[in-house]
C-alpha cells in the first residue's frame, strides 16, 4: 500500500474505485490511521488573489469542513508574502504563473480553483486538469463554447472532477426555489423574470468592460445569474432566445454590452424574461404559477438572499455561499455526492449566451436552442 500516495488516493475516490466498504477494511484504511481526519480535507489552490479570492474565497476557507486554504497562484510577487503570513501557506504552495505547471508534483494542493479574468479561465482549467488537479473554474466558464469544451475534455481526459463557481446551488433560498419547481409547490410555472444587474463605475480600463479579457459586458458577468436563475426558476432548459440590447452610457461602455434583455420560451410552456446590465442595479427572480406565486429578492448576491411566496416568506440562516459551495465540491470528490455545478452547466450557459449575442446581431432573431437537459441538476 506505501505506492498509494495520499493524491492517488483521492484521485481514485474521485474515480468511485474506492467504496466506503472496501474503506472500512482495506490495509489502506489501516494506513491512512490517525491522518484520515486530515486526509479528508482537500487542499485548494486559488489561482489569481484578486478581489473574489481576497474578500469572498479565502475567508469562507477558514471555515469550511472539507477543503482547506493549502496554496495561492499570484501574478503579483508583493502578494505572495502577505498571504503566506495572513493564512500561514507553506512557501512550496505558492506559485507564479510561469511555474503553476509545477504544482502536478505538490501533494498538498488537490483542488485549483481559477479566479482570474475571464479570458484565462480556459488556459488555467486546464492546465490545472494536466497537472492531475481537480478543477473549480469561476463564472463565466470561459469566453467561448468552444474552451468550455476543451476545459470539459481536459478534465475528462485527466480523470479530475470539475465544477463551476455557481454558488447559490449549495445556497439555501436557491436550493428551495429549486424544490417549489420540482414539486410543484405552487403549481406549474408559467412566467419567470430574472433580473441580475449592478451599475458599473470607476476605472473604465477595469478587464470587465475589456472585451479581450472578459469576453463581453453585463451579459457575461451578471446575466449568467439572470439565465441561471431563469433555469431553477422553470426547471428547463429555454427551446429559444430572442434578445435586444442597449446603451446610454457608450463613451464608458466602449468594448461590451451596457444593458441586455432576452426572452426565452420553455418547452413546457412557460416564458421567461431575463434583464441585466452594468448600468443599473437589480437583483430579483419572480416566478408567476398556476396556484401561486415565489420570489427572492436579492436573488444572487452574497449577501444574505431573501425570499416571499404567495404562502409567507422564507426564512433560512446566513452563512457563506462560498464555503457552503467548496464544501460542496469537496463532499463530491470525496463522498462522490452530487456536482451541483459541473462543467456542463457552464457550457450550456455559454451556449445561451452566444445564442443572446446572435440574436441581437442579427437584428433581434428568434433563435432555437437544442439543450436538451444539458446542465440540469
Ligand atoms: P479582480 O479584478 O478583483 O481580480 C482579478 C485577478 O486576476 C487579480 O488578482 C489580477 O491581478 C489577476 N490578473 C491576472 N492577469 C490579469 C489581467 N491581464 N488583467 C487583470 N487582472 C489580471 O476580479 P474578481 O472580482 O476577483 O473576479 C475574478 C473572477 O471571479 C472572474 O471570472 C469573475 O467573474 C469571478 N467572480 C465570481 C464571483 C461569484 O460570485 N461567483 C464573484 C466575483 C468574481
Amino acid at each position: 500500500m506505501t505506492h498509494i500516495t495520499r493524491r492517488h488516493f483521492n484521485r481514485r475516490l474521485s474515480e468511485g474505485l474506492l467504496g466506503t466498504a472496501i474503506l472500512a477494511h482495506s490495509p489502506l484504511a489501516c494506513a491512512m490511521g490517525a491522518k484520515e481526519r486530515e486526509d479528508r480535507s482537500l487542499g485548494i489552490a486559488l489561482v489569481g488573489l484578486g478581489g473574489y479570492s481576497t474578500y469572498q474565497l479565502a475567508p469562507a476557507l477558514q471555515d469550511t469542513k472539507f477543503c482547506h486554504l493549502a496554496g495561492i497562484v499570484t501574478g503579483t510577487k508583493a502578494k505572495e508574502g502577505i498571504w503566506a503570513s495572513k493564512y500561514n501557506i507553506e512557501e512550496k504552495n505558492i506559485y507564479n504563473y510561469e511555474n503553476f505547471d509545477s504544482i502536478a508534483e505538490n501533494e498538498d494542493i488537490d483542488i485549483v480553483y481559477v479566479v482570474l479574468p475571464n479570458s484565462m479561465h480556459a488556459e488555467f482549467s486546464i492546465r490545472a486538469a494536466k497537472a492531475g488537479k481537480h478543477v473549480i473554474c469561476e463564472k463565466p466558464m470561459a469566453i467561448s463554447v468552444g474552451e468550455c469544451d476543451e476545459i470539459i475534455d481536459a478534465c475528462k481526459r485527466a480523470g479530475v472532477k470539475l465544477g463551476i463557481g455557481y454558488r447559490l446551488h449549495s445556497e439555501p433560498y436557491t436550493q428551495e426555489i429549486k424544490k417549489y419547481v420540482k414539486e410543484k409547490t405552487f403549481g406549474e410555472v408559467n412566467y419567470v423574470m430574472a433580473e441580475a444587474a449592478y451599475r458599473s463605475r470607476g476605472n473604465p480600463g477595469q478587464w470587465r468592460l475589456n472585451k479581450a479579457l472578459s469576453g463581453g459586458g453585463a451579459l457575461v458577468n451578471m446575466g449568467v445569474y439572470s439565465i441561471q436563475s431563469a433555469i431553477y426558476g422553470t426547471g428547463e432548459n429555454p427551446i429559444s432566445v430572442t434578445a435586444q440590447e442597449f446603451s446610454t452610457r457608450p463613451e464608458y461602455f466602449k468594448d461590451t454590452d451596457e444593458t441586455i434583455t432576452a426572452q426565452f420560451e420553455f418547452p413546457g410552456g412557460s416564458m421567461g424574461n431575463i434583464f441585466t446590465s452594468h448600468n443599473a442595479s437589480a437583483n430579483r427572480l419572480y416566478a408567476s404559477c398556476t396556484n401561486g406565486w415565489f420570489s427572492l429578492q436579492p436573488a444572487s448576491t452574497y449577501i444574505p438572499l431573501a425570499g416571499e411566496t404567495s404562502r409567507g416568506p422564507i426564512q433560512f440562516p446566513n452563512e457563506s455561499q462560498q464555503k457552503l459551495q467548496m464544501d460542496d465540491f469537496a463532499s463530491h470528490i470525496l463522498h462522490g455526492t452530487i456536482n451541483r455545478a459541473p462543467g456542463e452547466m457552464g457550457k450550456r450557459d455559454m451556449i445561451i449566451v452566444e445564442a443572446i449575442y446572435k440574436s441581437i446581431a442579427e437584428g433581434n432573431r428568434k433563435i432555437s436552442l437544442d439543450l436538451g437537459k444539458m446542465g440540469l441538476v
